[in-house]
């Protein structure tokens, strides 16, 4: 199934987006997965129409059964990479999907990685993309720094490569689906915590908590979720700081990528990420049909 507009998110800004896409007659699919930051609101007391307080959960709950009421297609599942080529791929953890065009509606990129000298080394061993770079670390010694589906599906990316690879959890729980459980043999697993990265030029060692210590050659950063800032980085999607640049419309710098609400940086509000929804299903219409009238 070919998808017209897949949206990753759904957050207000994902939905918003997919209430008009699907009322415009165009194949929508939502994935996404129950961390929208709206259920971190007590209460909302500035969106427009609700007189009295409303809980952002409970807003939450309206939006997506209004988006399913109208005939989204609304999946739980945590993409980990989108290609592009003369349509979009998207790898989840749990399938692929296709689209003619994708919004990017994952909020604001969150994360922060807890280890020091980590940006002494990015670009001289410690890396984010295994799709840019996995390459440059054939058969070499190589990490994982993350505990997630993301991480191990990251490893798995990078078995490609190399067969040395370490996952290092930095003291976190494993959190693994399980259909990717059965991978994780294919690894060595260390949840020691980290104190620091250790090197001249590049990355050498990885220095842990209790005095152990790992030479590597390159640790690739795949800490918590895949969020905008990740698939900024492996496909080349321009941003400002952590923030995907979009035009009025919308669009990012490549076509038929769009994207909307907080991952672009704008004021974080609901009202604002429901606008951008909406602007962006505009463009997204107009160029699904361009696209059916040429094929
Ligand atoms: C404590 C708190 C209080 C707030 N109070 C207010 C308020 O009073 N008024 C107001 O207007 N705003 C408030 N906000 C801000 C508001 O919640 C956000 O601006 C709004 O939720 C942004 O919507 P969004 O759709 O861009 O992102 P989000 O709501 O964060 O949704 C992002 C979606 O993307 C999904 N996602 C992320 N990565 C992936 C991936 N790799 N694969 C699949 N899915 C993914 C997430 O699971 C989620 O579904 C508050 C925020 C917080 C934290």
């Amino acid at each position: 199934m070919i998808y017209d507009v897949i949206i990753i998110g759904k957050g207000p800004a994902g939905l918003s987006c997919a209430i008009y896409t699907t009322r415009a007659n165009l194949k929508t699919l939502v994935i996404g997965k129950d961390d929208s930051m709206l259920l971190k609101a007590d209460k909302i007391e500035n969106y427009y129409g609700f007189a009295e307080p409303i809980s952002g959960k409970e807003l939450l709950e309206k939006g997506t059964a209004q988006a399913l009421r109208l005939g989204t297609e609304i999946i739980e599942d945590e993409v980990v990479s989108i290609e592009k080529t003369d349509r979009f791929k998207l790898t989840g953890v749990n399938g692929e999907y296709e689209a003619m065009t994708v919004l990017i509606a994952t909020g604001a990129p969150v994360v922060r990685v807890p280890v020091k000298n980590l940006s002494k080394f990015e670009g001289n061993g410690v890396s984010y993309c295994t799709t840019c770079d996995g390459f440059f670390y054939r058969n070499k010694k190589v990490g994982v720094l993350g505990y997630t589906d993301y991480a191990v599906h990251e490893a798995i990316d990078l078995a490609a490569f190399t067969q040395d690879i370490t996952l290092y959890t930095n003291n976190m729980p494993l959190s693994v689906s399980e259909n990717l459980k059965e991978s994780l043999s294919k690894f060595r697993i260390n949840t020691t915590k980290i104190k620091e990265l250790q090197g001249q030029e590049r990355i050498e060692e990885i220095v842990f908590e209790d005095g152990s210590k790992d030479s590597i050659e390159g640790l690739f950063i795949a800490y918590g979720s895949a969020s905008s800032t990740s698939f900024a980085l492996k496909m080349g999607i321009a941003t400002e700081g952590k923030s995907i640049i979009v035009n009025d419309k919308m669009e990012t710098n490549i076509p038929g990528l769009f994207a909307a609400g907080d991952c672009t940086g704008v004021f974080k509000q609901v009202a604002v990420a429901v606008g951008q929804g909406a602007l962006a299903s505009r463009q997204i219409t107009d160029y699904v049909r361009n696209m059916r009238k040429d094929g």
